[in-house]
């Protein structure tokens, strides 16, 4: 069995209503998936997490050393690509491309034996995981107050049991977001909140002395993914647990943060920190150091099957006879290629989604939805 081509697919649409985080801007919604083909017929899927075009860049330059090689050879192609663009990349785009092609290859692998990924992985610890609501994003010409409380009562309504909102954009604005969402989705539901790295210390330090009577569960990326010290000071200085990992990519990356445990909470994105391949040492590394793993997922539903095939192969940690459950990010924002891409959308059900059992990821991709939402060559 032999790879014999590697394609790009990108996808593409512009937002009726444009919304921001802390640190950008979302005008459009773009994504990267990756597909491998084999001698035999097999395909597999991958996405990688950033901006579109750039991930291409990358695969379609990795992709002259996949062709011709044996696709369930995961481990020796993860190294021989990485090896291949060490010297310039041990993080960001190099990490992000290498994530989609290595996802599609556990996929082929699944289809190859029958199999879905989980079971590769050593095998199922749950069918289904439960799920909090992200969005509560800035949108402008609103106000963002009585915005983000009905949008955070409209995922309470939909039968989620955790939300997550933005902040990170003005310290006495963002407190005022927190209360009134408090407000809008009573005292039971659990509440998150995500800077997006728009803060610096000191003002994190207010928000989360601030934040922490209105219950919250964690504080995610409050300062700068670089300022590793930083966020053993955040977590030093404020009650609300700490949350970062979207933007670390790679075990060297994670391991800094976690031999510290300048977090409380690690979150890798499968398609950014390096496929399955990665992702599983980043969870033996948290393990190890005992913080607790909580995958970021920002994608589409190829980023989301990827995703739930490693949470059903999650150990739980610990190993207790009722374990802690891992929860698992759900993207409420506008994106109507997120599910469209795939025949049978990967949908909660009162805050709760099953993990699919087909081989590989377990998804079938809808090409026609591939042609409908290709990003235009001049757009
Ligand atoms: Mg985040």
């Amino acid at each position: 069995m032999r790879v014999i081509a590697v394609k790009t697919h990108l996808l593409d649409h512009v937002l009726e209503t444009a919304f921001e985080s802390a640190s950008m801007s979302f005008a459009r919604r773009q994504h990267c998936l990756v597909e491998v083909i084999c001698d035999d017929g097999t395909v597999g899927w991958g996405e990688c997490l950033g901006p579109a075009r750039a991930n291409a860049r990358v695969v379609e330059t990795y992709a002259q050393w996949l062709v011709g090689q044996d696709p369930l050879e995961t481990e020796k192609l993860w190294l021989a690509l990485y090896n291949r663009l060490r010297d310039q990349g041990q993080r960001g785009l190099t990490m992000t491309a290498l994530s989609g092609i290595d996802i599609a290859l556990w996929d082929i692998k699944g289809k190859h034996f029958g199999v879905p990924v989980s079971t590769l992985l050593g095998g199922r610890f749950r069918g289904s995981v439960r799920a909090y609501a992200t969005g509560s994003f800035r949108r402008e010409g609103v106000d963002r107050i009585s915005d983000v409380a009905s949008e955070v009562a409209r995922y309470r309504d939909e039968g989620f049991h955790a939300v997550k909102i933005k902040i990170g954009f003005d310290v006495e604005e963002d407190l005022q977001v927190i209360e009134a969402v408090r407000e809008a989705i009573g005292p039971d539901m659990r509440l998150m909140i995500d800077a997006n790295h728009g803060y610096d210390y000191l003002e994190a330090i207010e928000v989360g002395k601030r934040a922490a009577a209105f219950g919250i569960d964690w504080f995610e990326e409050p300062v700068l993914p670089e300022q590793i010290g930083t966020y053993e000071a955040v977590r030093a200085g404020q009650p609300i647990p700490v949350a970062s990992g979207e933007n670390w990519h790679g075990r060297y990356a994670m391991n800094e943060p976690l031999a510290r445990r300048a977090i409380d909470i690690v979150q890798p994105d499968i398609c950014g920190v390096g496929g399955f391949s990665e992702i599983r040492r980043v969870a033996d590394l948290a393990a190890m150091h005992g913080v607790r793993l909580v995958p970021h997922v920002w994608g589409t539903a190829v980023c989301l099957a990827a995703s739930l095939q490693f949470m059903a192969a999650l150990p739980p940690n610990p190993p207790r006879r009722t374990p802690l459950e891992p929860i698992m990010e759900f993207d409420r924002t506008e994106n109507p290629f997120r599910q469209a891409v795939v025949k049978t959308p990967l949908e909660h059900q009162e805050g709760r989604v099953v993990i699919p059992e087909a081989p590989g990821l377990g998804i079938e991709i809808d090409r026609e939805a591939l042609v409908e939402y290709a990003l235009k060559e001049n757009t």
